[in-house]
């Protein structure tokens, strides 16, 4: 690996980051503040936030197994994506490499910020080709993005094909396994000290039932997450989702029962959904959601819109021509969407 200064933008590296009220007190036993020109009338949302929000953080650690000081939080894993490039990618000049088809934020974040972006397709049954992805990078690469279980397809990555990435690559590669609460598979972000260069990403937006509150988890070295700490927003979470993800992480039994059932029916969904006439081939899917071939994407989506049902229509992405990408819902959720699709003709 690069050093993590010679990966940095300088303005960055250079950077004095603001500093904030509540970054210069802290302490527990002061009851008068006078020193951040807030109302001191309690609403009770007058007081800013927590900007380092060690109380969840503490909570985090236990729920994750990753100490606290290797987490930053971002408003949605959005701001931990749009930030590594703000970190480590001088506009016109660097470039970050990724596969595709893939969660389309990475490349939107590349446009806002000016960075080029390689997207490197995966096989044809969506299986990573490291040689091909390796084969992209330069001496201008900082960042390599890759998704397990990847969105839209739904499979995750071979395990030892990532590490290969991890370990040839001299720069930052991200992991985002946004996903990764569906599988048994072993999470990356318990392996951060093997590997110094990565980042994982993590989110309440999905197992967790928390995508309003917008709140993402990057876990990296220590020193990553100063550069992250460095450049965000000082009060970047606010104080409603800070307690809302207090109060997730205290019902995690109840997050497991959704577990269980939302797997048990991603089990019985996707024969079910495999014997429709109308559906070519269900891929193996890892998350929450499965990636569907049939035989006239566009018609199907259209007829479950007018019944009232939502799935995505991937068929304009790169190797999903004609592809739905379905969630798993409730199970009524789940019947409606095979009784409707049994009497599509
Ligand atoms: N990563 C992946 C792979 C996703 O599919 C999504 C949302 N669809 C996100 C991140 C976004 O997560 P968040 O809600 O935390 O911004």
């Amino acid at each position: 690996m690069k050093t993590l200064q010679e990966l940095t933008r300088e303005n960055i590296w250079n950077l004095t980051p603001y500093s904030c009220a509540r970054d210069e007190f802290k302490g527990r036993e002061a009851s008068v503040f006078l020193d951040a020109n807030e109302n001191p009338y309690n609403t009770p949302y007058n007081r800013y936030p927590d900007p380092l929000q060690e109380e969840l953080k503490a909570k985090l650690s236990t729920a994750k197994g990753v100490p606290a000081k290797n987490i930053f939080l971002g408003n949605g894993s959005d701001e931990a994506i749009d930030l590594v490039y703000r970190i480590f990618c001088e506009p016109h000049k660097d470039n970050v490499v990724a596969i595709a088809p893939t969660y389309g934020m990475y490349s939107v974040c590349a446009d806002i910020n000016d960075v080029e972006y390689r997207a490197v397709t995966l096989n044809d049954d969506f299986t990573l080709n490291t040689d091909r992805l390796l084969a992209a990078v330069d001496k201008h690469t900082k960042v390599i993005w890759l998704c397990s279980p990847n969105n839209p397809t739904g499979n995750a990555l071979d395990r030892k094909e990532i590490e290969r990435v991890l370990t040839t690559f001299q720069g930052i590669v991200v992991i985002d396994e946004a996903y990764s609460d569906f599988n048994d598979l072993p999470p990356f972000r318990h392996d951060l000290s093997r590997f110094p260069n990565m980042i994982v990403l993590n989110t309440f937006s999905k197992l967790w039932a928390s995508a309003s509150i917008r709140l993402g988890m990057a876990f990296a070295s220590e020193e990553i997450i100063a550069l992250y700490n460095k450049v965000k927003y000082p009060y970047n979470i606010n104080q409603l989702s800070q307690q809302q993800a207090l109060k997730i992480l205290d019902e995690l039994p109840r997050v497991n029962q959704w577990r269980m059932t939302i797997l048990n029916e991603r089990r019985n969904l996707l024969p079910a959904f495999a014997e429709l006439p109308i559906c070519k081939a269900v891929y193996p899917t890892e998350a929450n959601f499965f990636l569907a071939r049939m035989t006239d994407a566009g018609s199907i989506y259209h007829y479950l819109v007018d019944r009232g049902i939502i799935v995505r229509n991937r068929s304009r992405v790169q190797l999903c021509g004609n592809c739905l990408r379905i969630t798993i819902g409730t199970p009524q959720e789940n019947n409606a969407l095979l009784g409707a699709l049994r009497q599509y003709r």
